[in-house]
């Protein structure tokens, strides 16, 4: 083989061959190219093996040990486990997945590194831990303190035989047989001024590091790959928006507007104005509207929402409200359906929950354009949900959803207008990023007359005692929220569940009061009905798993007790809280974390009672988060990063930011060099923005 180059197919590097190669191919690796930037997930050296004596749960470490035992175990789960001990100790590895391809892995005796989030059952756990065979070659490496890349394992992976062994062996043959040059699309400039690494030797680093400091180094220049590809993708989709004339109008109605707030329980605040202003405003202009509305919990932003729905609505438009929960859908809709209606506006809910006739029945009035405004789930996305004009789509909590959802919604309207709400406030530097092709309105304040929610924590044996202080407020009539992080025993991890702490309180502190429970395994129904039950105050205590994260409103609760807030993110505990508060009297969260905490969740707890400012939240969140987990934006596949780490790499963002400014606002005169990059992002982005469709 002599001439191997970046777009060559894999079958010509050595140890890979045809049949290997096509193999590959099904799991996306095609050339050279894509091997290079299969990046390892780990690195393992001697510095970083921790003793198997000395793990602590939650933490993500290093060990290396022998296999001691191996088998199937068949529980409420099958899996398979193995035990791995080294001089101190053992721990369990367990899988649930993949379980045929790692019965065949292991052997007693072998030795092997392994990689993972500690965790306790029973004793000390690894799930699906990334594993690395330590023989010959590995094993010198390590003893003569290199750092060796790890690279992440499916059993899919492994048997393309993709293991990392493979994967250095064929990254290091690349290196030494390519014969042509990594080209770097960055303008020196750039590189000069970021003091970056070029691409050719990131690339090289990041599978060949000598030390953790070159890894750091390789993965910055990445990280400012992706960040420019990722924003590029956004400014694009903002210029194509901006390009587009809708179809539809709106007709300005003043006396409508005055006619329904004169209607409502209360005063908008000057917050609520403005967003409504700056939306009513937008609504109006030749091109379809794509706006943020952000705002702190409870802030009011539903009433924003619907005011502009109606103002569709007069204008002989339809508008679909989707929420990410039955809960929240069904709340929107009875709270609004027949205020809505005393102004000739007909709304209807849809949810997959609903019964086969109503469900149709809406299909076929909204059809007709005989819904004005359409609240619902996900169910709104069905293929059967067809509008006769929807000019205006409202997506509640939009981070809940995949950006492939909003695109479908999107998609059955004729370029209508879209607001999408989030009530985790989003640090600056992120909306920027993230949303650059979005126009925000920020409601910055709280309605008046709410009483600051008063927050503690307090770590290990309080359950008594503040399950008591929770009964004696509900013999003052008060209505308590009790917050579980899991529904049921788990296989995984030894944690305070919902199910059996309910049955343990009702028979015990509880047992004269009422008591409901709500969970994500409770059949809709019976849990839209527990929750009413709360509403209307008939149940005192609502035991819960985060199911009641978004939304509800009972402005009666003042009390919340979060168990285990030791396991949940800053922007989630502050979302949680949002739910009391709501009312004229003074509210109470205490959150219960159980021993043994991290340095960060004690950080994360002290954070947490020390403001009930959002925004600050979330420039906390953003500090404390591991990578990339923010706001769960990564599970809804709004982060696709790899190498970025949003916290600590905010000067790359806004570097990258305003490299591109400079792009667009440049485009018809620029030099050699940053036409090259605008040329790659062009080529390069241009795919993913065909996938991502409109919204
Ligand atoms: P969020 O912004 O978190 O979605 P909601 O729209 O659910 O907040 O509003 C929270 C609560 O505040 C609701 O009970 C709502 O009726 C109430 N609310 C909204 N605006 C005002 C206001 N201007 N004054 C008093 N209460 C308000
Ligand atoms: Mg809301």
């Amino acid at each position: 083989m002599s001439e191997l180059k970046l777009n060559s197919p894999l079958q010509y590097v050595k140890g890979v061959g045809p049949k290997k190669a096509e193999f590959l191919q099904t799991l996306g690796f095609q050339t050279v190219n894509d091997i290079l930037f299969f990046f390892p997930r780990s690195y393992l050296d001697r510095t970083s093996v921790t003793d198997i004596a000395k793990l602590s749960p939650d933490t993500y470490v290093t060990i290396i040990g022998k296999v001691k035992s191996h088998g199937l175990l068949y529980g409420r789960k099958k899996r398979y486990e193995v035990i791995l001990e080294d001089a101190t100790g053992a721990i369990t590895l367990t899988w649930f997945h993949g379980i045929r391809y790692w019965e065949k892995l292991f052997k007693k005796n072998q030795i092997f590194a392994c990689s993972g989030l500690v965790g306790s059952y029973f004793g000390m756990q690894m799930v699906h831990p990334d594993m690395e065979r330590l023989e010959d070659e590995s094993d010198t490496m390590i003893h003569s303190g290199r750092i060796i890349p790890v690279y992440p394992q499916t059993a899919e992976l492994s048997k393309a035989g993709l293991n990392s062994k493979m994967m250095r062996r064929i990254t290091t043959y690349i290196f030494e047989n390519l014969t042509e040059n990594i080209k770097d699309f960055l303008p020196k400039k750039v590189i000069h001024s970021t003091k970056l690494l070029s691409l050719n030797n990131s690339l090289k680093t990041i599978h060949y590091p000598e030390n953790r400091e070159e890894v750091e180094q390789s993965r910055r220049r990445l990280s400012f790959n992706e960040l420019l590809d990722f924003q590029f993708m956004v400014f694009m989709r903002k210029k194509r928006k901006n390009r587009i004339t809708k179809k539809h109008s709106y007709t300005p109605n003043k006396k409508l507007f005055s006619d329904f707030k004169k209607n409502l329980p209360f005063e908008l605040t000057s917050g609520q104005e403005k967003a409504l202003h700056e939306i009513i405003a937008d609504l109006q202009n030749e091109s379809p509207m794509s706006r943020m509305l952000q705002g702190d919990v409870g802030c009011g932003k539903t009433v924003v929402a619907v005011l502009a729905a109606l103002f569709a609505a007069h204008s002989k438009l339809q508008t679909a409200f989707m929420a990410p929960t039955e809960i929240l859908a069904e709340q929107h809709y009875r709270n609004w359906n027949s205020v809505l209606n005393e102004f000739g506006i007909t709304s209807r809910l849809l949810t997959s929950s609903q019964k086969t006739a109503d469900k149709k029945k809406t299909i076929e009035l909204c059809q007709k354009g005989e819904i004005d405004i359409l609240f619902g789930t996900h169910a709104l996305i069905y293929d059967s949900v067809v509008f006769k004009k929807l000019g205006f789509v409202i997506i509640d909590e939009q981070h809940r959803f995949g950006v492939e959802q909003r695109s479908r919604l999107y998609a059955k309207g004729d370029n209508p207008d879209l607001l999408v709400m989030t009530a985790t406030p989003i640090p600056r530097t992120l909306t920027l990023t993230l949303y650059g092709d979005l126009d925000i309105s920020t409601i910055d304040s709280l309605p008046s007359g709410r009483q600051p929610i008063q927050t503690v924590w307090r770590a290990g044996d309080v359950r008594d005692k503040v399950y008591k202080y929770v009964l004696d407020d509900v013999q003052k009539g008060g209505q308590s929220y009790i917050v579980y992080p899991l529904i049921e025993k788990s296989e995984m991890v030894q944690l305070e569940n919902v199910e059996d702490a309910y049955k343990r309180l009702t028979a015990s502190t509880f047992k004269d009061i009422s008591v409901g429970m709500v969970h994500g395994k409770i059949k809709p129904k019976v849990r839209d009905e527990i929750i009413q039950n709360f509403f209307d105050g008939s149940i005192d205590v609502l035991m819960a798993t985060t199911v009641i994260e978004v939304g509800l409103d009972n402005p009666n609760a003042t009390i919340m007790v979060i168990e285990h807030a030791e396991r949940f993110g800053l922007a989630q505990l502050h979302q949680l809280r949002g739910r009391i508060g709501r009312g004229s009297k003074k509210s109470t969260l205490v959150a219960i974390a159980h021993p043994p905490l991290t340095e960060i969740a004690t950080k994360r707890l002290e954070y947490f009672t020390s403001t009930t400012d959002g925004f600050k939240i979330s420039e906390a969140d953003l500090e404390l988060r591991g990578p990339g987990e923010l706001f769960g934006l990564r599970q809804s596949g709004e982060l696709r990063f790899q190498n970025v780490r949003l916290g600590d790499d905010k000067d790359l963002l806004e570097t990258s930011r305003k490299l591109l400014e400079y792009l667009f606002q440049n485009e018809n005169k620029l030099d050699s060099d940053y036409k090259k990059l605008h040329s790659y992002l062009v080529k390069n982005v241009n795919k993913e923005l065909i996938e991502l469709g409109g919204a």
